[in-house]
């Protein structure tokens, strides 16, 4: 697929929104992706996926893990697709942790897979808790990638299928706030 079929996919789950939106960061912004939207139909999250796989060798990795919620679906369909484990990371009271008796092997080398990044926060706490784990971050996977001039957010390469900078404005520098048409709303949970 090409950046424009991807979008387009983007497009038609209505999953490219447009208006005056709070991200997680706290900046304000016209679009907002809701990538949730495209990946709950099992045909994207297949597509997409494949689009992902065919970035990689898919030797590199022994593990596939994701931070959750963003990269849950995604991650999974990565996994499966390769035929490899899936893990994910959570946040309790703040703090990124693996739960639910999930363990790392020794020096497993794992593949981290995203739907949407931005400053690339969720997944930097994902491959720390990795780390500490014992396993190896080899390789970020995301579908979209908002920041695509940000090049170091991670100390390991990173592949995307799409890339869509986003104008992001200070909460107090924002002319969407200035034109006083669209009250700021803040779509969904973190999408970095
Ligand atoms: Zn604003």
């Amino acid at each position: 697929m090409t950046e424009s079929e991807i979008l387009a996919i983007y497009e038609d789950a209505g999953a490219l929104l447009n208006g005056h939106f709070i991200l997680s960061s706290g900046r304000h912004s016209s679009r907002y992706l809701q990538s949730a939207l495209v990946l709950m139909h099992p045909a994207h999250a297949e597509a997409l996926a494949a689009e992902l796989i065919a970035k990689i060798d898919p030797a590199c990795c022994d593990m596939i893990v994701s931070p959750a919620i963003g990269g849950l679906v995604i991650g999974q369909e990565v996994a499966r697709q390769l035929n490899k484990p899936f893990i994910f990371t959570e946040r309790k009271e703040g703090e990124m942790q693996l739960r639910r008796g999930f363990t790392i092997p020794q020096g497993a080398r794992l593949l981290v897979v995203e739907d949407v990044i931005t400053t690339g926060g969720s997944v930097r706490e994902c491959m720390d808790v990795v780390r500490r784990h014992g396993g190896e971050p080899v390789m970020v996977l995301a579908v979209v990638d908002r920041a695509p001039h940000e090049q170091d957010r991670f100390d390991v390469p990173h592949r995307t299928a799409i890339a869509l900078e986003v104008e992001t404005y200070a909460a107090d520098d924002c002319p969407l706030c200035r034109e006083n048409t669209i009250p700021a709303v803040k779509p969904g949970s973190r999408s970095n």
